[in-house]
């Protein structure tokens, strides 16, 4: 019993001492990087009091119904634009209520890497504005953003509340566009709706441009979001390729890296597209890699 529990103590130890040292190396990776970006999912805003889907106790792996359900949505608003306001003004959203919610200390690590000039922006897929909340001024929001809406024919976004959607499907109107006239639904990108051209392609550009990249609390299956590591990792392979016969050498020198921050592993950890995984919660990971990185640039 006594030679178990040591044993258990020294397997802690073990990680503690592993995590250290590659919360190190997470911080040395970011201060030698020229272009830095983050990549963030539902496991950033779990700290937070909002469920994940995937993780262990997500939305969908309790209730498998509610993930078909979120299937139709996009079909509904373009059959029946009335019925799809109708249900999402009156229905609770299955994330709760998020204007309630506050960022973790997670949120605010990553504004805080941003303000120190080495993080130079987040591709988000999360919907709950908690990244713009914690101070963050560069953000791609991939499938949108809950408190907003946006123009199917312009696309141009506006704070819901800027709009009496509640008057307006009272009185059986549907919400229009002020510059254009056009139909507005939600800003959230529902599934089989296409992800806005505008944040598609800011994100692929983002993903060839950087040398490191941060991956924080997301299962990486959801695409074609879970493209952009793989997109940042081709460019490494072809950046080292080119390298091998003579060509961009110096681009060798700051060839991508990527690292994951996941409270579990992920295909991009069983795959290799991550060069290695800090496996933790981004609400604790995340500002520990702040003050290292302030700690080794003093
Ligand atoms: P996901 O639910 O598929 O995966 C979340 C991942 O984060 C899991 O691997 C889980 O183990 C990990 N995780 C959970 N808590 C963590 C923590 N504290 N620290 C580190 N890791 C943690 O989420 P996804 O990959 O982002 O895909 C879900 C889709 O659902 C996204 O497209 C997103 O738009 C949407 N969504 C958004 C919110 C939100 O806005 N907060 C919440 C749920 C779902």
């Amino acid at each position: 019993m006594i030679q178990l529990s040591l044993l258990v103590e020294d397997c802690r130890k073990e990680n503690e001492l592993n995590m250290e040292e590659l919360i190190e190396r997470a911080a040395g990776d970011l201060i030698s990087s020229k272009y830095a970006i983050a990549l963030t999912g539902a496991g950033m805003s779990t700290e937070s009091g909002i469920s994940d889907f995937r993780g262990p106790s997500g939305i969908w792996t309790k209730n498998p119904e509610a993930e078909s359900k979120a299937y139709q949505t996009y079909e509904k608003f373009l059959a029946d634009p009335r019925g799809y306001w109708q249900e999402r003004l009156r229905a609770p959203s299955i994330l709760g209520d998020l204007g309630e919610v506050k960022p973790n200390h997670g949120h605010y690590a990553l504004a805080e890497l941003e303000r120190m000039g080495i993080l130079k922006g987040i591709i988000t897929q999360n919907i709950d504005d908690l990244h713009c909340k914690a101070g963050t001024q560069n953000i791609l929001e991939y499938h949108g953003n809950a408190f907003k809406v946006r123009c199917t024919n312009c696309s141009s976004r506006l704070y819901a509340d800027e709009y009496d959607l509640e008057g307006l499907e009272r009185e059986g109107e549907l919400p229009l566009c002020r510059n254009c006239g056009g139909l507005l639904k939600s800003d959230v990108v529902h599934f089989g709706e296409p992800i806005p051209l505008d944040v598609a392609h800011r994100s692929q550009e983002e993903a060839w441009t950087c040398d490191v990249m941060l991956i924080c609390g997301t299962s990486a299956v959801v695409y074609p979001f879970a493209a952009l590591p793989r997109i940042a990792r081709e460019h490494r392979v072809e950046r080292e390729r080119k390298a091998d016969i003579g060509l961009y050498m110096v681009e060798k020198v700051s060839a991508s890296t990527i690292v994951e921050i996941n409270a579990e592993p992920t295909p991009l950890t069983y795959e290799n597209t991550s060069d290695y995984l800090i496996q933790g919660k981004t609400g604790e990971v995340l500002p520990k890699i702040v003050e290292k990185v302030k700690e080794v640039s003093r």
